[in-house]
């Protein structure tokens, strides 16, 4: 288990300040972001353990916003040290995970303190307002790391030790690389060198007890992260538990009940994946505990297709990782193409009325519909649906990825910097092993082939056949045409 320094970390400091401490023991400043759990949770286990018997351990969480915003800023660059503003439907989430974390902060001694603003200013700031020994914290690979970096070098000014921790990938994005020394650009091989590295560590258990000390925190419902008026979040709590306990009974179940039919994966009606996402998002899980109780449970004398199903499992898991390697590398990868010559690609001026009926499922394609429905109502889609309705957006409408990205963006609790423009790259043929731009997919024929009984599509569109059902907004054979005519005419223009 290596805590604090890797090679190529950006982020991590070594001092031995921690151990000098003050009269009342050392205080050691715990800042979580994307790892709201207790459970293998390496910067909070050190946090503990640099405070020992006598100190205390304060947990903070920061919600970030880019220097001069009052609240969640507009849209950061891919130069800013700002995570990316969160999506309505993020935010509902966030509000009852950090709710979960305060509870169970509590339910072993310790607090949650909230705080808001510019990470920069708020987390040097509060060292030294609890005269701080050490800050310690689980890395992150997004651009915001950038803020991370600056933040290191404030601390160690001001004579306070920083720490960061692996913790939320499996592999980080600087040790697998190619023989060339560069990031992989293809899954395959990418996955198989992650394969070929030793086993991942097993978790760390949760702690059973943190001294705290009274801090000021703001109060969760002023951030005022729920939807109000209207309340748009009944789906999304019908849906799911926000929280450690929540994504371990989804593990649970997954692994008792779910698992063995993971082959049936592709089919929307059976659920039999592992509803996961948001939970690893938000890091209320950690990659390392699913790989472990996946693990535990194969070696359990599993073999054929079970067998196949967890390693086809843990693959998924690994394709979280390959987006967060790219986006490592390529920090634009929401605002650009990572193939340039998708910059001359010509897209569409949007039809609002077009738009509209995609974001309401209203298209008068059935599987179109019923996926974004389920998407607006619970605030997650199926894959193989999130892959049709994408290629419907961007190949028979002709619309920009981008546009679609930030619409999911929005309306999705697992919205991730990395995966969801990583993936609206693949169906658009623009990202790195993507899908081929002419591979269309026919909405009618997936249904058929993924919903052969129709039961997705009755479930979220139930006046389909009736007359009350929109006609197709368009032909699906004629804006095929017309999609791949566009991609000619940009290759042409090369
Ligand atoms: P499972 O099949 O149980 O997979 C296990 C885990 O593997 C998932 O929880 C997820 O963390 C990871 N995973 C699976 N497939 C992918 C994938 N293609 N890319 C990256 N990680 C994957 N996933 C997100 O987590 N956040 C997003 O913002 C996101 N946006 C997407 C946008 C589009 C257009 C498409 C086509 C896919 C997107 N995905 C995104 C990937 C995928 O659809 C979801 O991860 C998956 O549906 C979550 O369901 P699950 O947890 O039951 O998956």
């Amino acid at each position: 288990l290596t805590l604090g320094t890797d090679a190529g970390d950006p982020t991590s400091v070594e001092s031995s300040r921690l151990a000098e401490g003050t009269a009342d023991g050392p205080v050691a400043l715990v800042w979580l972001r994307n790892d709201l759990r207790l459970a293998d949770n390496p910067a909070l286990q050190a946090g503990i353990a640099a405070a020992g018997p006598r100190g205390t351990t304060i947990v903070v969480y920061v919600l970030e916003t880019a220097a001069g915003d009052s609240q969640v800023g507009p849209e950061a660059g891919p130069d800013s040290a700002a995570p990316r503003a969160l999506g309505a439907a993020s935010r509902w989430w966030l509000h009852h995970s950090l709710s979960a974390l305060a509870d169970d902060l509590g339910a072993i001694g310790g607090k949650l303190v909230l705080r808001a603003g510019d990470a920069a200013t708020v987390i040097p700031g509060l060292a030294a307002e609890i005269g701080a020994d050490a800050v310690f914290w689980n890395r992150r690979y997004t651009n915001a790391r950038n803020a991370d970096i600056t933040i290191k070098a404030a601390l160690t000014e001001a004579g306070c030790e920083a720490r960061s921790f692996h913790a939320n990938l499996l592999h980080e994005p600087w040790t697998v690389q190619t023989g060339q020394g560069t990031p992989f650009r293809v899954f395959t091989p990418y996955w198989r060198a992650c394969l070929a590295t030793p086993e991942p560590r097993e978790p760390l258990p949760a702690p059973t007890g943190i001294r705290s000390a009274p801090v000021h925190s703001d109060t969760l419902t002023d951030w005022g992260l729920l939807p109000t008026a209207p309340d748009w979040a009944s789906g999304l709590r019908a849906t799911w538990t926000p929280g450690e306990r929540g994504a371990h009974e989804r593990l649970d179940a997954f692994l008792n009940d779910g698992i063995d039919d993971y082959h049936l994966r592709d089919e929307p009606a059976d659920g039999t994946t592992s509803w996961l996402s948001p939970h690893l998002r938000f890091g209320e899980i950690s990659p390392f505990a699913v790989w472990d109780a996946v693990r535990r449970a194969r070696s359990a004398g599993v073999t054929g297709q079970a067998a196949n199903n967890a390693a086809k499992f843990l693959s998924e898991v690994g394709w979280r990782e390959f987006n967060t390697s790219i986006l490592f590398s390529f920090p634009a990868l929401r605002e650009q193409n990572v193939r340039p010559e998708f910059a001359a690609f010509p897209w569409a001026t949007p039809d609002q009325d077009e738009l509209a009926a995609w974001r309401d499922g209203r298209t008068g394609i059935p599987l179109v519909d019923a996926g974004m429905r389920e998407l607006w109502h619970t605030g997650t889609m199926h894959n193989r649906v999130r892959m049709v309705v994408a290629s419907f957006l961007i190949k028979n409408l002709l619309v920009d990825w981008r546009i679609g990205e930030a619409w999911f963006w929005d309306t999705l609790v697992d919205a991730d910097e990395a995966s969801n423009p990583g993936n609206w790259q693949w169906v658009a043929g623009s990202g790195v092993d993507a899908a081929p731009y002419f591979r269309v997919f026919n909405p009618e024929l997936q249904a058929k082939k993924f919903d052969p009984h129709g039961e997705y599509v009755r479930r979220w569109v139930p006046e389909y056949g009736t007359p009350s059902y929109p006609a197709p907004i368009v032909d699906l054979r004629e804006t095929r045409g017309n999609a791949l005519a566009a991609y000619s005419a940009m290759r042409a223009a090369l």
